[in-house]
């Protein structure tokens, strides 16, 4: 069976279509329709309705977007206003006679990067995405683990330790979620520069700061050890968490080599005893996971 994956943000609707290998057949983006609800619906049955035409199937539908989606398909996103509020899921299915899965980008990311191109599922993956917002996604055995309020894995709203705050004298930064001194706001990419700010380097952007850091420029360096000490602190924390048996990076800042190499000291430095910090790999998927994922949650549905 053909599995179809959308990948949903703000400026644009990706589908992929994949076969039961999860060989990606082809795929193509329209923008997103963000505040005009039955716009939105009726580009997502279109798009479902071209693949079934083009391949002569009824693919299952998997959605990946950014933001809450509660247990009833609810959702909650700033990034698209026209969705919130409204029982998406049960809409789509409705129109579409089948089966859908929704699920966060970030969870569908996880989910992407814990199922291998071989299918294997055993392991305790934890993804962890490092962009715009800080967020993970926990897998085990092969599925997402959602929690009672589907908000497993929004832990980049939990609040920076205080022996971070303390060692680098950081100020307790206002998040947009309503909470106070949330890693996000200290482990983004403009967590990033934010740091760099802090410590009084004048760089203009993030970009700047990984050049500089490749050239063996000890102020960049300087910088991303002091957000190495904040990452390490807070993947321990997770760690003493869940235990993963592997953590995997995203998004923008997951580009950066010299974090894969430096990291595992900077975790157990924050470990008890001699716990050890699992491997921390950069993704397989690269790009692709949001809707490679999002096609997986909509086979798990369907079956
Ligand atoms: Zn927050």
């Amino acid at each position: 069976m053909l599995m179809y994956g959308f990948d949903i943000g703000g400026t644009k609707i990706e589908i992929a279509i994949f076969d039961s290998n999860i060989n990606i057949l082809d795929s193509w983006r329209v923008p997103t329709p963000t505040n005009d609800y039955s716009a939105f619906v009726s580009t997502v049955l279109e798009m479902v309705k071209q693949a079934d035409e083009k391949f002569s199937s009824q693919g299952s539908v998997g959605i990946g977007l950014p933001g809450v989606i509660d247990r009833d398909g609810r959702v909650t996103t700033v990034n698209i206003p026209c969705l919130c509020g409204k029982q998406l899921l049960e809409d789509l299915e409705r129109k579409l006679n089948r089966k859908v899965g929704i699920v966060n980008d970030v969870r569908a990311f996880a989910l992407s990067e814990a199922i291998t191109r071989k299918n294997h599922e055993s392991e305790t993956v934890l993804g962890v995405v490092l962009g715009t917002g800080v967020a993970a996604g926990l897998c085990i055995n092969g599925t997402i683990h959602l929690g009672k309020s589907a908000v497993a894995g929004e832990i980049g709203h939990s609040c920076i330790h205080a022996n971070l705050q303390q060692k680098y004298q950081f100020p307790i930064k206002q998040c947009n979620c309503g909470l106070s001194g949330c890693y996000e706001k200290y482990l983004s990419g403009s967590g990033l520069l934010f740091v760099s700010q802090h410590l009084g380097f004048d760089y203009a952007d993030t970009h700047e700061i990984v050049t500089d850091l490749n050239l063996g420029n000890s102020n960049a360096k300087t910088v991303i050890n002091c957000y190495l000490d904040c990452l390490g602190q807070f993947l321990a924390q997770q760690v003493l968490a869940f235990d993963p048996d592997v953590i995997i990076l995203g998004g923008g800042l997951s580009n950066i080599e010299y974090l894969y190499q430096e990291l595992p000291n900077y975790v157990e430095e924050y470990l008890f005893g001699d716990l050890k910090s699992p491997h921390i790999l950069a993704p397989s998927f690269g790009d692709s996971s949001g809707v490679r994922g999002a096609a997986l949650a909509g086979r798990i549905e369907t079956h």
